[in-house]
């Protein structure tokens, strides 16, 4: 009897991001089905050779997709809303307009995409299944018995990796023509016969063992699963290959008490993001015949595994429950993770030993299977000594950074004066009007810029000539500005590749990757940088392009900053570290950023923090303490400022009528939020919980090329204004620009200096 090893899933982008490339192409008409098919074949073939060749038992299969596995799940089981399929387009057609909307205006249509949202607490997004009492449940194109059966040809056995139907409902959303209050998990009774007979499809084509996925049971909901999850997994251990049931990215709790007594044969849990609940677990399903997947080898982070430390923790399991009954795992999908180190080449050797992506993980899940099994290879053993040379490099930190952080009191978190005697003060340094007009910092990103940039990387423009150029994008933003009657400018933000990024190069403590690509949603990929020790400023990282702006104008300048919590969610986190150590330590390194700025003469700062809601753990228990340090984070890295210096934060994403007194008390003068979509429950929130700052509500939706007319954001300004405070109320679309063309921004900007204009006349 042996310990096996299983991978949960792999990135699906390809190595070298080929199926961005061939989707891409294929939306643009310049490649067909067949094209992108025979394309995608060959991505999905690498990948299972590639995982078999490490000697990985449980291969991952039909986890693959072009756009993103929950929508195929919607369409494996025809959870397709009608507009998509009264369309007439082909069933991969009408999955993309699922996933990002199609305009064909000539051929009549109009097709907006679903609703994507975060998966979990992670950077990926998946799309949101619409289903009512009309949903018409069926098997369509069984897609985990298609790939199932194309990796049987290549001589590849998988294991066919399902979402479970649970989890299918209790992340979808009630459709538009679904009675009031309808919960989709209503829909159970009629979506079990489809995975009935999906599953049974699978065990006649010869499949042995799925994964199906229920990380619903991590989540607070799931914990009064308890009755569904009992009845829907006798029904298909019935007709089932052999089942293991994995969850992710937190811990069974209370869940466990049912979960070990379901029919399957397995059950997977993380022990990356819930180590704690190890000891737990084992004891509860030692007295049953449960197989235990033990997902030690972690999903989301890229460092690589202590293997001899996996391997005690799986020994203590084995000496519980039995060799044949433990397997050594990832702890989940290996998407949210770049697909291999061997494409660096820029790191050093030494960063390198610390790291390990997707194809190395999956090394590593069958290296310590075979330790457990009783052979100690070179890999296992060259591990520990990376191990071990990593840990010395732990050793280095900044007693700088460190003996600051440990000094600070509750003073440095407190602006020296409250909101009243600071708005005072800054009326009249900033000399803003009634309704001040503003942006929320980026500019359209044109061609030119990026061209710019991508030559100054590859060496081909000089460091002064690309500042120059940039400077000359700066010196047109301000002017436009000034030209549209802008009250509160910004410099537009030319030089920044991305909001996260552009801190990262100018932080000590961080490393790039050149081809770190991982997945964020469809054939989006974003490039995570990686903390790897105390992070410090080393100087001004923007004092010089928010001062040169200054320079050129009479109006005020805003100064733009991206927050310690959003540079902390959107890169990869050490692991030897708490996230609050780093997050407060970005806070200082802003902290002196924001005191330079001031002392340059920029009036008002901005610190951006869109991602603060999404770092919020799964548990509700959990998300005291977090919120406690993110927040002391924020106000670490702007209480500095004086009162007379105007402190702004933006979110785009402001989905927080659940952690308002938090917002609240980021003490921010002025705040800009996600508003267009008519969201008047969080406008009342801010009444209702007396907050009475600077509000900028974003009157438009700049995801979209639409231009906003003048009478469409005074109508918004009218309603808001029945709630809020005309004192205080800010004028601003409800995003960057970055994405958006010249015309339309122009455009737009005019009817929103337009709609400032009547707003002072009318209020
Ligand atoms: N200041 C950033 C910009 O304007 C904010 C982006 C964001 O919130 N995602 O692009
Ligand atoms: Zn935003």
């Amino acid at each position: 009897m042996a310990t096996k090893s299983a991978v949960l899933g792999f990135p699906r982008i390809g190595p070298n991001r080929e199926v961005k490339k061939a989707v891409e192409s294929y939306w643009a008409f310049k490649t067909s089905a067949e094209d992108l098919e025979a394309a995608v074949k060959q991505v999905r073939k690498q990948r299972w050779q590639s995982i078999a060749d490490k000697g990985v038992d449980s291969i991952p299969s039909g986890d693959f997709t072009l756009y993103d596995h929950f929508l195929d799940a919607a369409n494996v089981v025809n959870a397709i809303p009608e507009r998509y399929t009264k369309s007439g387009l082909s069933a991969l057609d009408i999955a993309f307009a699922m996933g990002r909307g199609r305009q064909q205006l000539d051929k009549g249509i109009d097709l907006h995409a679903m609703e994507m949202k975060k998966w979990f607490d992670s950077n990926y997004h998946f799309v949101v299944p619409e289903i009512s009492p009309s949903t018409q449940f069926k098997l369509n194109k069984n897609k985990y018995l298609d790939e199932y059966n194309e990796a049987k040809e290549l001589g590849i056995t998988t294991r066919p990796v399902v979402i479970g139907p649970i989890t299918f409902l209790a992340l979808s959303k009630a459709a538009r023509d679904a009675p009031a209050g309808y919960e989709p998990l209503s829909a159970l009774d009629s979506l079990l016969p489809v995975y009935v007979e999906l599953l049974q499809q699978l065990k006649d084509a010869g499949v042995e063992h799925v994964q199906i996925d229920e990380p619903v049971l991590v989540q607070d909901k799931g914990e009064s699963l308890g009755a569904e999850f009992a009845k829907v997994y006798k029904k298909l251990s019935e007709v089932s290959p052999k089942i293991t049931l994995t969850t992710y990215f937190g811990r069974l709790g209370k869940s466990l008490d049912f979960v070990k007594d379901l029919p399957v044969y397995a059950v997977h849990i993380d022990l990356d993001r819930a180590a704690q609940q190890f000891d737990e677990v084992v004891a509860a399903v030692k007295p049953t015949k449960l197989v235990l997947s033990l997902g030690l080898v972690s999903g989301r982070s890229i460092w690589k595994n202590d293997l001899k430390a996996s391997k005690e923790k799986a020994e203590k399991a084995i000496a519980e429950l039995g060799q044949d009954r433990v397997v050594v795992s990832t702890s989940s999908s290996l998407l949210h993770t770049p697909v291999t180190l061997t494409s660096e080449t820029r790191l050093t050797d030494e960063q390198m030993s610390w790291l390990s992506f997707a194809l190395e993980k999956c090394d590593e899940v069958a290296v310590l299977a075979k330790a457990l099994n009783g052979n100690t290879t070179e890999a296992f053993e060259k591990n520990t000594k990376d191990i071990a040379a990593r840990r010395e490099f732990e050793r280095n930190s900044d007693s700088a950074v460190r003996d600051r952080l440990a000094a600070i009191t509750e003073k440095d978190l407190k602006r020296s004066e409250e909101f009243p005697a600071r708005r005072a003060a800054q009326v009249e340094y900033l000399g803003l009007p009634k309704f001040p007009t503003t942006t929320i910092g980026s500019f359209p990103q044109t061609k030119e810029i990026r061209v710019a940039r991508a030559k100054f990387n590859k060496g081909e423009l000089s460091k002064e000539d690309y500042e120059k150029a940039m400077e000359q994008e700066v010196e047109t933003v301000v002017r436009f500005q000034e030209k549209c009657g802008l009250d509160l400018l910004v410099h537009g933000e030319p030089e920044r590749n991305d909001m996260v990024q552009y801190f990262g190069e100018q932080l000590n403590g961080f490393i790039f990757t050149q081809l770190g690509w991982v997945q964020s949603y469809g054939s989006r990929y974003v490039r995570p940088p990686i903390i790897v020790s105390d992070v410090s400023r080393s100087g001004p990282m923007t004092v010089r392009w928010s001062k040169y702006a200054d320079s050129l104008t009479k109006s005020p300048m805003k100064g733009m900053l991206t927050g310690p919590v959003t540079i902390l969610n959107w890169s990869f986190p050490r692991a030897d570290a708490s996230r609050e150590v780093q997050c407060k330590q970005l806070a200082l390194a802003l902290r002196d950023e924001v005191a330079d700025l001031e002392a340059a003469g920029i009036k008002a700062i901005q610190v951006d923090e869109p991602a603060i809601r999404e770092g919020l753990p799964l548990r509700k228990a959990d998300w005291d303490n977090y919120l406690e340090w993110a927040v002391a984070s924020f106000r670490l890295s702007t209480a500095v400022a004086e009162s007379k210096t105007q402190i702004h934060s933006h979110f785009c994403y402001s989905d927080f009528n659940d952690i308002f007194a938090h917002i609240k008390a980021l003490d921010t003068d002025v705040i800009s939020i996600e508003a267009s979509k008519a969201d008047m429950k969080l406008i009342q929130t801010f009444k209702n919980e007396g907050y009475n700052s600077g509000i900028g509500p974003g009157l438009y939706d700049i995801h979209s090329p639409r231009v906003p007319s003048e009478e469409e954001m005074k109508e918004k300004v009218k309603t808001m204004l029945e709630i809020l405070d005309a004192n205080n109320f800010f004028i601003n679309p409800d995003c960057g620009l970055k994405t958006r063309g010249w015309t339309e921004t122009e455009q737009s900007l005019n009817n929103l200096v337009g709609t400032a204009k009547w707003a002072r006349a009318t209020y």
